[in-house]
């Protein structure tokens, strides 16, 4: 075999790491929430790793760059940047700060999501606070006085 493995392993090596990821993932799409027919989407496209300065195939395949996507969102995206995507359907973002936990910060500063996503998150912690305090809530996680 020219490359050392035959293309059976390097199919059964692919199911391994994409079901790994949509385990993680917990096989929900990280753009839309479905969960029906999910597949792996690479957040920065194989096709555009020169664009963020990737030079290597291994770098685009790094979990990290990995998320779990149905087929619909998928086919919606094509080959678009990340950015380009979210301009279209604004509700992805957010639910993609959310949900890709996992994309590595790495992928997010290349792409340029990476304030952003601090900046939400922080956004929706500092209203959930808010929620406790309005609730009366926090009196009783300080115990009461
Ligand atoms: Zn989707």
């Amino acid at each position: 075999m020219l490359l050392g493995y035959s293309s059976g392993s390097f199919m059964a090596h692919y199911n391994h790491c994409a079901s790994k990821i949509l385990y993680r993932d917990n096989y929900e799409c990280v753009y839309c929430n479905s969960s029906e027919d999910i597949a792996i989407d690479h957040i920065i496209p194989i096709s555009q790793r020169f664009k963020y300065g990737l030079p290597s195939g291994r770098m685009v395949n790094n979990d990290g760059n990995l998320v779990a996507s149905c087929r619909l969102c998928k086919q919606k995206r094509a080959c678009k940047d990340i950015c380009s995507f979210f301009e279209e359907n604004p509700g992805f973002k957010e639910n993609f700060f959310i949900k890709a936990r996992y994309a590595a910060d790495w992928v997010l500063e290349s792409t340029g999501l990476k304030d952003e996503k601090h900046e939400y998150l922080s956004r929706i912690r500092i209203g959930g606070l808010e929620e406790v305090i309005k609730e009366g809530a926090l009196e009783t996680i300080l115990g009461q006085n």
